[in-house]
Order: structure tokens, then C-alpha cells, then sequence
């Protein structure tokens, strides 16, 4: 097929001597919140299968903890439980008996969620509530006595391998470093002593579950903290792990409270895999490497430098489940693109929601959420093509109708088109790759640059009309509102109009941040260049220090210009944003000297600048450009006009309610009305 061809090593099987996978892409652990749902095994069984039949190697649950202390759940101990997890190994081997079906085995150690957590000190860590109880030697063994027979069971329930989870902040890695390892007895003081536990557990899980086993140890190859793992103690325990048993070594960067972004939008893609590389160099068996690999020729690139064996890709196959299949067929262009954006899957995961996939609501939600092909096809006129508008025609154009597609612009996309112009967002020109490849696929009737009346719609002859026009930019009631000085956000992003030196953005929603990030931003996009990034977040990927992490406040560029960003409300500035990104965007935007003020009463705009109260005292904003990003309303005339005919009409995205809406929301309710009408 095209793809062996275009990506020879992606489709190389590896061979583990007793086994062989199938090529060189797994799909990596994620926590979906459905292991520990009333039906929860059905609905991955599901899941896992579809991902199984879109031409992955090997898959690997999310963590199933070895016992209650250990996790939040989701746990497996006792044959009955392993029964439920055999739902899922049937369904994957049944959709493929190729694909190597892999179970993690996570112990939260002092991230665990309840008051029993254990540690190998008395640490809290800076994200946990809760300070861990420190075990003593029977608590030790106990541990990993339970570890074994979370395997031993794991193998009962049929999966082909476990992968142990030796990073992050969790049991294995607290006892690896001497931040959180005080010990003074054998686990404990020296290296050898505090890698004693993880090894321990890998030289005990392979004698129970034999030689023929999938054994994974994932790896701190960077914990991206300061008092981490030193290189050399990263190598020595690497060796180790191989020796005690390991087949495979997955490197994974960061502990959950490092400061360092390791998975969002901003980070560029395959930026850690020259650590694993280092790291494949020392150890002879086959190595994972992981992180913002999204598309098949960034994983093919990595294989070739040389700095893996296997690629983990895990968000991007939430976001399409056949993205191997499509690499496979030579149909890349039609990869429904992993963004980064965290805001379905990973902000879910941490804020007790269930995971799904702000590009591909399905995922997760197989079951729940289909496209059945129609029994009866209407002729069906969507009106913008934003990501409201492009995901419903592109599901009913898939289910069967006939679709066509109208936009004022002279480009699809609607605000994506203003949020892939932000440095760090570059993945949103992904998107609408996609979207325009799917409207060629699914053969929807395009019409661009035609402003949509009442009347053309009255005269169209269609069965159902969906309005999915989108916002209209707020209006603050301000006095000096219309002043030379005020302009629309959309404005500058355009590049229409330009800001001055000092600027004042009233609004710190999404969009306020997002304009900041522009507006303050000089030189390349640390997201494009793995160099910059490192400069920027104070990551030293060529030297190594201990954790990886240089210990100096970095040192960022910014443009030559004062930026302050002000919302009314007295919550911190941000408190809004992504549960797992926002803490980025107010670091890089503090980094760049951006003045983030909060509480502040705009009273008027003049020549002076922005007059504003905060707290008691009045004050002006000496600034020459004003950027409103206050906010949005729905933009829906056509559907009130339309309404009053008696005409099927709907509404969706932020047509429907512009409030709190972002592309979630306007994907998510999108396909769910085009999957029933
Ligand atoms: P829109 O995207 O506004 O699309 C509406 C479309 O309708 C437009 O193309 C318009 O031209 C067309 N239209 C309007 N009237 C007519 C007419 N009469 N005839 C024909 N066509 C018409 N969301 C996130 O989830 N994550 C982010 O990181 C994110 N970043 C953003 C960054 C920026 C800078 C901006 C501006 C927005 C961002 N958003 C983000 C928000 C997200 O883009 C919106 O929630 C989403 O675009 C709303 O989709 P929609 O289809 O409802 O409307
Ligand atoms: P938003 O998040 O609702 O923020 C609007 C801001 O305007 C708030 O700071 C609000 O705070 C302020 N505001 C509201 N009414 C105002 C008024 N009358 N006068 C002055 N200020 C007012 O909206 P947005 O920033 O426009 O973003 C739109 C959507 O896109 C959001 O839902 C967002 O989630 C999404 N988006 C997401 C991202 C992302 O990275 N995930 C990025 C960009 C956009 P105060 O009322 O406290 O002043
Ligand atoms: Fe990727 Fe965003 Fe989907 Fe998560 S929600 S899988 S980060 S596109």
C-alpha cells in the first residue's frame, strides 16, 4: 500500500521474539473516566475496538490501579473485576487479533485521591490536597506484592502486556528522587537504594506473568523539575529495569506539578524524542518515545533520526480513531488532526468529566454518539461554514444528505481563521485542512463569498436550514467607545488595524489572552522551534542537568510595547481558562511583562487613554490602542426572519448561544444534531 511506501519504518513490524507488533505506532495510556462508570467497560470495549480496527499496533489503557490505596477506582485485584476487563481484550482482538492489547498499571502513590495515599515519604506534593502516609517495610512489600497481582490478573483478563507506570509524580518515581524519598533504610539514601522499589517491581512481575509477556516500564526520561533524576541516574535506572525484566521502555517527560508544558498546543511537535534517543542508545531493548507526535510524517521522521523504536501517539487517536489505517491508504489529508488544545480530553480528565475530543466528539462516546447512514435524504442548508457549520454538514453529508454550504467569506473556517494567526495555535490550520478535504470527500456543495439573505433561503427550496452564523463581537457601553483609539479584536488579528506601543485590552476571556499573546510576542513561535521553546521554559535538552531543567527564571523576548490586560471580575486573571493550560498562557504572558490587573471598573475612553477604578482609587491608562475583547453575542437575524415562516429551521454554535461558547461546544452540539436529522 501507499503508505508502506511513503513511511517504510512506521510500517516495519518489530519483533519481541515471542510476539510481533504489527508496525511501529501505539496508542498511548489515557484516563477516559469510563472505568469507573456504571457501563464504563462496554462503552471502551467500544472505543478500544474502533481504535483497533483504524490500524494501530498495540494499545494501552488508561491506569488501573493495583488497589484502593493506590488510585481513584479504577482498580483490579480480584478475578471478578478482571472479568469486566475481558470485555474489553475481547473486543479488541476480536475487531483485530493483530493488535497487542496492553493494560497500565498505575499507583498514584501521593497523587492518589484518597485519604489512605501512600508515599515513600511524608511528601505532599505541591498538587495533591493530602499528605501521603509514609510507608514502613510491610507496607512496602504490600505494595508490591498488589502490583504483581494487578499483573497476574491483567493476564487472566487477557491482555497481551502491562505497562508499569515508573513516572510523573506517581508511587515509583516520589521513590526515585530526594525530594520525595527521605529514607533511611534500604529503599531509600542512595540511588541504588531509591530505585530499589521500581526495579523490585519489574524483576517480581516478571517472574509471575513468565518470559512470553508484554512488560512496558515507563520511564521519567526528563521529570522537567528541579531535583529530578540526573542523566546518569535516568541511564543507570533504565539499565536496571532491562535487567530486571522489562521487554520495552517507554520515556515519558514531566511530573504532573512541573512547570514545564509538555503536551499543549504550544509545545512543538516531537520536541522530547532527541532524550529518548539518548536514552535507546544505552539500552538494548526497543524504546517508546512520545509527545505532540500528531501526524504519520512527524512519526516517520523520529523512526529515521533514529531516536525510537516505537512512536506513541494517544490524544491524536482520540481525535481519529483511523489514523493509521488512513496513513496506511495514502489518505493522510484526511487525518482528523490531534490539536493539542487538552480542552475534551486531559482538562476533562482533571476535572472529574469524562474525556471525549474537541475535534471528534465521538471519542469516548462510540456507543452513545452515531453516524447511521440515513433512510431518508433531505436537502439541507447550512449557513456559515465556522466549525459549527463544517462539522454538521460534514456528518449529514456523510450520513447521506445533500448538503450545501454557505459563507460570507471567501475561506471556510469562521474564527479559526483568527485563532491559527496566534503564535502557539498554529494546529488550528490542521483543522481546517481537514474540514476542507472532507467537504470534497463527502461531496458538499460549497458556496463561499455569498452573504445569506432570508430570502434566498425562502426561494432555495431546502428540507431543513441550520444557521450557524456564529457571534457578533460585544459592545461595552462605555463612554468613548467609538474614540480613534478602541478597536475590534478582530481588527488586529486581521491585521487591519495596528496597536500602538501601549495598549490596554478590555477583556481577559480566551480571546484577551489570545490577542495578548499576539501583541506581545516577538521573534519565532516557540511552538515551531524546539529550541526556542527550551529557552523560553528554562529546558536544557543537549546538557541535561538534573531533571532537565536549567533552575534559572528564563529569559523571554517580548515586543517592545506595554500591554495591560484588565477584567472586571475581582478572580484571578485566567481563572477561566483550561483547567491544564491556563497556568502556560499566564506564565508565558507574565514572562513577557504583560500587566495582568483584575477588578477594574472601566469608567471612559479619551484622548488621555483608559480611565478605570480599581479598588478605590481612579485611574488612567496612559495607552494609545484600546483592543475590546469583550466578549460576544449570537449573530442569528437569519433564523428569527426565517422562524416567523413556519420554515424547518435550527440553530447551533455560537448562532445558538454565544455565551461561554468555544469550539467544543459548537463541535459537540453540531454533530449531535446532524447525527438525528
Ligand atoms: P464562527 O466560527 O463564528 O463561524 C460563523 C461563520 O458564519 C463565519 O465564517 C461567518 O462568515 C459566517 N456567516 C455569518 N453570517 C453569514 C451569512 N449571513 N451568510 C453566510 N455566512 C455567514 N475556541 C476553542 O475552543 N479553543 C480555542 O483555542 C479557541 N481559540 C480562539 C482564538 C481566537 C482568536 C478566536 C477569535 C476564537 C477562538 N475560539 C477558540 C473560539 C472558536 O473559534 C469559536 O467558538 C467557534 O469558531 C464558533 O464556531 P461557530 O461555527 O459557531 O461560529
Ligand atoms: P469570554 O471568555 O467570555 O471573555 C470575555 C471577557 O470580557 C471576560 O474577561 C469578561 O470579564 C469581559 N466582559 C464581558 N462583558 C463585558 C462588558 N460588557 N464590558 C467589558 N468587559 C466585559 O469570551 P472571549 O474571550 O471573547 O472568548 C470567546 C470564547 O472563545 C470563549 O468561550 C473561550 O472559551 C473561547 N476561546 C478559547 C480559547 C482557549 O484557549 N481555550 C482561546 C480563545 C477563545 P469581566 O466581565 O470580568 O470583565
Ligand atoms: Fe487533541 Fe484537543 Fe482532542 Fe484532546 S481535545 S485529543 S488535545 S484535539
Amino acid at each position: 500500500m501507499l503508505g508502506q511506501i511513503k513511511y517504510p519504518h512506521l510500517f516495519t513490524p518489530l519483533d519481541l521474539g515471542f510476539t510481533k507488533l504489527k508496525n511501529r505506532v501505539l496508542m498511548g495510556s489515557m484516563h477516559t473516566g469510563l472505568e469507573e462508570r456504571e457501563g464504563g467497560f462496554e462503552r471502551m470495549a467500544a472505543y478500544f475496538a474502533e481504535r483497533a480496527r483504524g490500524g494501530v499496533g498495540m494499545i494501552i489503557t488508561g491506569g488501573i490501579s493495583p488497589n484502593m490505596e493506590g488510585g481513584f477506582g479504577a482498580k483490579l485485584s480480584t478475578p471478578e473485576e478482571a472479568l469486566r476487563h475481558k470485555l474489553v481484550t475481547d473486543a479488541v482482538h476480536a475487531a483485530d487479533p493483530g493488535v497487542k492489547m496492553c493494560m497500565q498499571i498505575l499507583h498514584m502513590g501521593p497523587l492518589a485521591h484518597g485519604e489512605d495515599a501512600v508515599a515513600p515519604s511524608a511528601v505532599r506534593s505541591r498538587i495533591s490536597r493530602q499528605t501521603p502516609t509514609e510507608l514502613d517495610a510491610a507496607g512496602i512489600e504490600k505494595q508490591l506484592s498488589d502490583m504483581v497481582n494487578c499483573a497476574e490478573m491483567a493476564k487472566k483478563a487477557g491482555y497481551d502486556g502491562v505497562e508499569v507506570i515508573g513516572s510523573a509524580g506517581y508511587l515509583l518515581s516520589t521513590f526515585l528522587v530526594e525530594k520525595t524519598n527521605r529514607r533511611t533504610d534500604d529503599w531509600g539514601g542512595s540511588f541504588e537504594n531509591r530505585m530499589r522499589f521500581p526495579v523490585e517491581c519489574i524483576r517480581r512481575i516478571r517472574e509471575a506473568v513468565g518470559t512470553e509477556y508484554i512488560l512496558i516500564f515507563r520511564i521519567a526520561a526528563m521529570d522537567m523539575l528541579e531535583g529530578g533524576m540526573s542523566w546518569d541516574e535516568v541511564v543507570q535506572l533504565g539499565k536496571a529495569i532491562e535487567a530486571a525484566g522489562a521487554n520495552i521502555m517507554s520515556t515519558h517527560f514531566t511530573w504532573h506539578e512541573a512547570t514545564v508544558p509538555t503536551i499543549a498546543t504550544m509545545v512543538p511537535r516531537a520536541a522530547f524524542t532527541s532524550v529518548t534517543g539518548r536514552l535507546r542508545k544505552e539500552l538494548s531493548i526497543p524504546v517508546i518515545t512520545s509527545n505532540r507526535i500528531n501526524m504519520p510524517d512527524v512519526a516517520e521522521d523520529v523512526l529515521v533520526r533514529g531516536d525510537a523504536d516505537l512512536v506513541s501517539m494517544a490524544r491524536p487517536m482520540l481525535a481519529d480513531p483511523d489514523i493509521i489505517i488512513k496513513t496506511l491508504e495514502g489518505r493522510e489529508d484526511e487525518i482528523n488532526t490531534c490539536i493539542g488544545c487538552n480542552q475534551a480530553c486531559l482538562d476533562h480528565t482533571f476535572t472529574g468529566q469524562e474525556v471525549s475530543c474537541l475535534v471528534n466528539p465521538r471519542a469516548c462516546h462510540e456507543t452513545l454518539l452515531e453516524y447511521k447512514p440515513t433512510t431518508s435524504q433531505k436537502r439541507i442548508a447550512v449557513i456559515g461554514a465556522g466549525p459549527a457549520g463544517l462539522s454538521y454538514s460534514e456528518v449529514a453529508a456523510k450520513r447521506g444528505h445533500q448538503v450545501t454550504l454557505f459563507d460570507a467569506a471567501d475561506e471556510i473556517g469562521g474564527q479559526f481563521n483568527l485563532a491559527k494567526k496566534i503564535p502557539g495555535k498554529e494546529e488550528f490550520y490542521e483543522t481546517l485542512r481537514y474540514f476542507a478535504k472532507m467537504i470534497d470527500v463527502r461531496g458538499i456543495e460549497l458556496r463561499l463569498s455569498t452573504i445569506v439573505t432570508a430570502d434566498m433561503l425562502r426561494a432555495g427550496g431546502f428540507d431543513e436550514i441550520v444557521i450557524a452564523t456564529g457571534i457578533e463581537p460585544r459592545v461595552p457601553e462605555l463612554e468613548g467607545i467609538s474614540h480613534h483609539k478602541v478597536v475590534s479584536y478582530i481588527d488586529v488579528i486581521k491585521g487591519i488595524k495596528t496597536v500602538g506601543k501601549s495598549v490596554a485590552i478590555m477583556g481577559a476571556g480566551g480571546i484577551g489572552f489570545d490577542v495578548a499573546e499576539l501583541i506581545s510576542h516577538k521573534g519565532k513561535s516557540a511552538s515551531l522551534d524546539i529550541d526556542t521553546f527550551a529557552k523560553e521554559w528554562g529546558v536544557d535538552f543537549k546538557n541535561h542537568p538534573r531533571g532537565g531543567v536549567t533552575g534559572v527564571e528564563p529569559i523571554v523576548e517580548a515586543a517592545d510595547r506595554e500591554v495591560y490586560l484588565l477584567q472586571r471580575k475581582l478572580t484571578p486573571v485566567g481563572r477561566g481558562l483550561g483547567k491544564t493550560t491556563g497556568w502556560t498562557h499566564r506564565i508565558a504572558l507574565a514572562r513577557r511583562n504583560v500587566k495582568m490587573i483584575n477588578g477594574c471598573d472601566y469608567v471612559k475612553i479619551d484622548d488621555l487613554g483608559l480611565h478605570v477604578r480599581i479598588g478605590d482609587q481612579l485611574q488612567i491608562l496612559d495607552v494609545d490602542t484600546v483592543v475590546v475583547c469583550a466578549g460576544q453575542n449570537p449573530l442569528r437575524s437569519l433564523y428569527d426572519e426565517l422562524q416567523a415562516d413556519g420554515l424547518s429551521v435550527s440553530l447551533v454554535g455560537g448562532a445558538f448561544e454565544a455565551s461561554e461558547l468555544d469550539a467544543k461546544r459548537a463541535i459537540n452540539q453540531a454533530c449531535h444534531m446532524a447525527s438525528a436529522v
